[in-house]
């Protein structure tokens, strides 16, 4: 607990920090782009001049890339929290799932039976898996497969008890894996860190598995992580179970339903 709390603080003030240097910078290359514009204008497709221009905008329009990133990151976006079934939210995903993975990658779908339902942002879920499977695409090289699977687990306080990082209660769970590189420990210590990539300059912004993590925190979730250099990896992403429904379905049944109020 101790942990995740300085993880927590240290994800807000990063964040934050974060956002207003981007912000300000995203200003700055608002300017960069716009006035490299009117020079491409003036100068001929021909000339060696437009190659460097040319060269500028797409290095300006990277930075811009970055920058968003960080102000999503940075700003706490508004959710608007519904019931939801995970099942329907993954399968909504897939197509555009497959896409982002490539063709050399088979995708596994297994959803798990009668879920219980979810009280979260359905985009969130979105930006979970967009996130997970984008890591998963970039451990495999050449061919391999990812496997999206649910199902539902409950645990005790003595299971929870006896493993650190899991919550007592009734969850929902998503678990991407995959049969990519995997990890090794230290890389394993530090994947919820902000900013922290193994990817190199340009590639990765290590901040893909600290908004993951942000998100499920938000929605008091956990993550439980297995991974071995060479075996793949697998993340568990357990999301709590909405019990609200059941709360309403017995107003609904007392004498104000019953006199259609
Ligand atoms: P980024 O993808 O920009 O590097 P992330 O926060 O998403 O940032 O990931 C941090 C690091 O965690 C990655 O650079 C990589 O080293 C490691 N990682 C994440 N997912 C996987 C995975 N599925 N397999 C192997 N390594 C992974």
């Amino acid at each position: 607990l101790q942990t995740q709390l300085i993880q927590a603080q240290k994800m807000e003030s990063v964040g934050r920090l974060a956002g207003g240097v981007a912000h300000d910078f995203n200003n700055m290359l608002g300017i960069i782009l716009g006035r490299l514009e009117f020079a491409m204008e003036k100068v001929h497709k021909n000339d060696s001049v437009y190659v460097d221009l040319k060269e500028i905008e797409t290095a300006a329009k990277r930075s811009a890339d970055i920058t968003n990133q960080l102000l999503a990151f940075a700003r706490k976006q508004p959710v608007s929290p519904r019931q939801l079934g995970l099942n329907d939210t993954v399968k909504n995903m897939l197509n555009l799932l497959r896409r982002l993975i490539g063709e050399d990658i088979d995708l596994i779908w297994k959803p798990g039976g009668s879920l219980w339902p979810l009280k979260m942002d359905p985009s969130q879920i979105d930006q979970i898996l967009a996130n997970l499977c984008v890591n998963a695409r970039d451990a495999i090289t050449g061919v391999g497969s990812l496997t999206i699977e649910t199902g539902k687990q409950s645990f005790d306080e003595k299971f929870c008890s006896e493993h650190p990082g899991f919550i007592p209660g009734d969850f929902v769970r998503l678990t991407i894996s995959d049969t990519g590189c995997g990890m090794d420990k230290n890389t394993l210590d530090n994947i919820f860190e902000p900013f922290f990539t193994t990817k190199g300059v340009g590639r990765g912004t290590g901040l893909g598995l600290s908004t993951v993590y942000g998100i499920v925190k938000q929605n008091k979730g956990f993550i439980h992580v297995h991974s071995e250099p060479g075996q793949g990896t697998s993340f568990n992403i357990y999301l709590p179970r909405f019990k609200g429904q059941n709360k309403t379905n017995m107003t609904m049944t007392g004498e104000k339903a019953a006199s259609g109020g």
